[in-house]
């Protein structure tokens, strides 16, 4: 595979940007190698700087279900754009987007637009805090939130693989009020439940983990957060920045049949273009400024480009069996993968819920980050390398999930496992 130019762009980025890359997971740092400089994409497919082509399953790490540039979204944006990029004043289009998302998640009746996922889930733990006027948070090793400072303890993602385990510059002050406990841990929830619950604020969970690689919830745990949250007037916020709209149209709690307090949303519901939102009760919401004393604000806070991609994006979601057919891709795809595993003789987990894809390569099972962190990420590493020379993109890091789009086609799914056949037997 040719990468001169590639090469030539990531020398020069590094000489301008901190590691040659605007978020750390982008610069292969945990598959070895250098990245590649995308120029553009269509469908399944991502077009580098060189002229190489690639099936994608990392679809801008969620948000592209759709795959790249549907033409119905880049038509919208196309036409949002002639009327402006902005305008700092409210719209009906953010009226729009938070009516459909009030309609699809019903725990959500009042919704904030913000900018990423990470401000979404900040925004919502102040609310929270500020709501139960208490400081302690329950987070779940290896989910990410973002990267705000009280929640970058035992955080996954780019810190699954960079080995950071609490960031420098985050104040052991502030990490202080966020406890931790294992995902899918019941006893140690109940426990931290049992000693702290006066002071505490939330437990905020991905429903399904989705940045350790991909790890299902329990049959028992969500619904069992539920209860004991309840219980001690703890608020319970899902963050599905990356299940909501992913997994189900009314997100993993639609799935799982569990109502949290608040929900953080993020990814799919820009469209490809930056957006988070938070929202639940209006009990709640109404204590965000300017209806209450909880500030958040943000000069592009429902940004009409993106507030577009949004609802068009949503709207094609809608169409009748959209997530029946991106399953049924899905479950082929997953199946493909594990028979070449399993025909080479590499131990391989598979974790799927939807769309949503992980495989460990350990003999599992995979349940928590304990369990994530025995994947054999050198193995990992070798199966990257060879799949993308042989023009299939995953993650180029063990701890993501790989996405699904409707833009895959049969043919290209058909290439991913012919391909995955050959490598898993260099293995
Ligand atoms: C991606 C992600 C975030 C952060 O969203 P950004 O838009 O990258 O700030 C938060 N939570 C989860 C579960 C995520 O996957």
């Amino acid at each position: 595979m040719k990468t001169t130019r590639s090469k030539q762009l990531f020398a020069e980025a590094q000489r301008y940007i901190p590691g040659g890359v605007n978020s750390p997971v982008r610069a292969f740092r945990s598959v070895g190698g250098q990245p590649l400089f995308i120029k553009r994409a269509k469908g399944s497919r991502l077009y580098d700087v060189d002229g190489n082509s690639f099936i994608d399953y990392v679809l801008s790490w969620g948000p592209m279900i759709l795959g790249h540039a549907p033409p119905s979204v880049i038509k919208a944006i196309a036409r949002a754009a002639d009327d402006g990029t902005s305008y700092g004043a409210p719209t009906e289009l953010e009226v729009r987007l938070a009516q459909m998302i009030t309609e699809a998640i019903p725990s959500i009746e009042q919704v904030r637009l913000v900018s990423s996922g990470t401000e979404a889930v900040m925004s919502a733990i102040r609310l929270a805090r500020a709501y139960t006027k208490r400081d302690q948070i329950i987070k779940f090793e290896g989910c990410y939130h973002g990267h705000s400072d009280y929640l970058l303890a035992k955080a996954g993602s780019g810190l699954a693989t960079l080995g950071i385990p609490d960031s420098p510059g985050v104040p052991a002050d502030f990490t202080r009020h966020t406890l931790t406990a294992p995902f899918n841990d019941i006893r140690t929830a109940q426990q931290l439940i049992q000693e702290h619950h006066r002071n505490l604020a939330c437990i905020i969970v991905e429903p399904i983990a989705g940045n350790m690689g991909v790890v299902p919830p329990g049959e028992d745990f969500l619904p069992t957060l539920r209860t004991l949250t309840q219980a001690h007037g703890i608020l319970l916020i899902f963050d599905e920045v990356i299940t909501g709209f992913r997994v189900h149209y009314g997100g993993a709690q639609a799935l799982y049949r569990v109502t949290p307090d608040l929900t953080c949303l993020g990814k799919i519901i820009g469209g490809g273009l930056p957006v988070g939102a938070y929202g639940g009760k209006r009990e709640i919401m109404r204590m965000v400024a300017p209806e209450g004393p909880v500030y958040q604000a943000g000069t592009l806070s429902g940004n009409p480009l993106a507030v577009t991609a949004g609802i068009e994006t949503l709207t094609r979601l809608r169409a009748r069996g959209f997530y029946e057919n991106l399953d049924q891709r899905a479950a082929e795809l997953a199946k493909g993968l594990g028979a070449a595993a399993k025909k080479a003789g590499v131990p391989l987990t598979q974790t799927r819920v939807g769309s949503m894809l992980g495989a460990f390569f350990t003999k599992g099972p995979v349940v928590d980050y304990a369990s994530a962190k025995q994947s054999n990420t050198q193995a990992y590493a070798k199966f990257f390398h060879n799949m993308l020379n042989k023009g299939i993109y995953f993650a180029p890091s063990q701890f993501e999930a790989a996405f699904l789009s409707t833009a895959h086609t049969d043919a290209d799914i058909k290439k991913t496992i012919a391909a995955a056949q050959a490598v898993m037997k260099s293995l």
